[in-house]
């Protein structure tokens, strides 16, 4: 599948799983100096592979005739300070819910750890700015996801099916904390917890075969 057909693809998934309504959220994916982004004012489910523009890293449209996402500078600043090679950003409710309400989403479980741990709320600042792009970009240092200010959801991978799951796993745990607050006071994982979590995984049981 091109880089452009992704797009298309995971544009269409986001709006099917409900992570994005109306023409909100933006999804790219890098190929060297070269990045697919999603166009402006098109919703994800309705996107074709010719509609996508691509943007080399310094912010020139190379291809394509329609305008850029408008959070292109966001997605650049975060190319240019880290190893993604794909980005995925979305108005996920309890995303936005935890990102109007909070300053990071603390672990409450341990798939957090995926993502880099405590999540970081970005500090506000309107969209499309480089004021955004910068906040995003330190509020994402060594970790796969961020939340922004009253805003939504920002999250990274090695490919864009990796930045894509790591979009509906911020909101799953989004969501569990939210629904969590309904009912008690949810346990915040100690960093024992899960520093026991991390030598577990790097040390998976082997299981002995039955002679
Ligand atoms: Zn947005």
């Amino acid at each position: 599948m091109s880089l452009r057909e992704q797009l298309c693809e995971y544009g269409r998934r986001a709006v099917e799983l409900g992570l994005v309504i109306g023409t909100s959220g933006n999804l790219s994916v890098r190929e060297g100096d070269l990045v697919a982004v999603t166009p402006s004012g098109v919703a994800l489910d309705r996107l074709t592979p010719e509609m996508c523009p691509v943007v080399d890293v310094e912010g020139y449209l190379v291809e394509g005739g329609l305008q850029p996402s408008s959070e292109t500078p966001m997605h650049l600043a975060v190319y240019a300070t880290t190893d993604a090679q794909a980005i995925v950003h979305t108005h996920s409710v309890f995303g936005t819910i935890v990102a109007t309400t909070m300053t990071e989403l603390p672990p409450v479980h341990y798939n957090a750890l995926l993502l880099g741990g405590v999540v970081k709320v970005a500090e506000y600042a309107t969209y499309g700015t480089p004021e955004l792009a910068a906040n995003v970009r330190a509020a994402m240092e060594g970790k796969k996801a961020a939340l922004m200010a009253n805003h939504g959801g920002v999250t990274v991978g090695a490919t864009l099916e990796e930045a894509f799951e790591a979009t509906r796993l911020l909101e799953w745990l989004c969501e569990v904390y939210v629904r969590g607050l309904s009912v008690g006071k949810p346990a915040i994982l100690t960093n024992e917890q899960l520093n026991a979590v991390i030598e577990r995984a790097l040390n998976p049981p082997t299981f002995p075969r039955r002679l």
